[in-house]
C-alpha cells in the first residue's frame, strides 16, 4: 500500500436480501425472534455481509461475492462469521487494523432496537474489538417500497482502518 499517504483507509459495504415468511431472522451474528427470515445461499446475514464488504473494500480486496460465490456448494448455509473472519485476515495481511465501524440496518420488522447491543457485542467479539468501536443503528422503510413492505432487508457499513504494522 502506498506509504506516502496517511496511514488510514476507509471502506464501504452494502447488502440486501429478500425476506421470506417465518423466523428467526439471522442478522448481526444472532438469530432474532421474527415472523420473517432472510433468504440467501449462506446464512443470509445481511449485516455481516455489509461489514465484510466494507473491510474488503478498504484494502481493495475482491468482494464477498467474488470470494464466496453463491453457486458454490461449500457456501450453502455457511455461517457468515466465516466470511467476516476471512476479511479480518486479509486486512491484517495488509498491516491494517480497525479504528471503528458504523452500520445501518434497513428493516421494517422486527424491531431492532432491543437487539442492537447484542449485535454490537457479537460483532466486536468476531473482530476482536471493544464494543464502543462498533456502531449499529436501524431504520424502517416507513412502509414504502420493498423494505417498507418487509419483502427485503438491507444494511450499510463503513469502516475506518489504520496501519498497525509494516
Ligand atoms: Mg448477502
Amino acid at each position: 500500500m502506498t506509504n506516502s499517504l496517511p496511514p488510514l483507509r476507509i471502506g464501504l459495504g452494502y447488502d440486501s436480501h429478500r425476506l421470506g415468511n417465518q423466523g428467526p431472522l439471522r442478522i448481526g451474528g444472532i438469530d432474532l425472534p421474527a415472523d420473517v427470515h432472510s433468504i440467501g445461499h449462506s446464512d443470509a446475514d445481511v449485516l455481516l455481509h455489509a461489514i465484510t464488504d466494507a473491510l474488503l473494500g478498504a484494502v481493495a480486496e475482491p468482494d464477498i461475492g467474488q470470494l464466496f460465490p453463491d453457486n458454490a456448494a461449500e457456501n450453502r448455509n455457511r455461517d457468515s462469521a466465516e466470511f467476516l473472519h476471512e476479511a479480518l485476515v486479509r486486512i491484517r495481511h495488509h498491516g491494517m487494523a480497525i479504528v471503528n465501524l458504523d452500520c445501518v440496518i434497513l428493516a421494517e420488522r422486527p424491531k431492532m432496537a432491543p437487539h442492537l447491543v447484542a449485535m454490537r457485542e457479537t460483532i466486536a467479539g468476531l473482530l476482536d474489538l471493544a464494543v464502543d468501536q462498533v456502531g449499529i443503528k436501524a431504520k424502517t422503510g416507513e412502509g414504502v417500497g420493498s423494505i417498507g413492505s418487509a419483502n427485503a432487508i438491507a444494511a450499510r457499513a463503513v469502516v475506518l482502518l489504520h496501519r498497525a504494522s509494516g
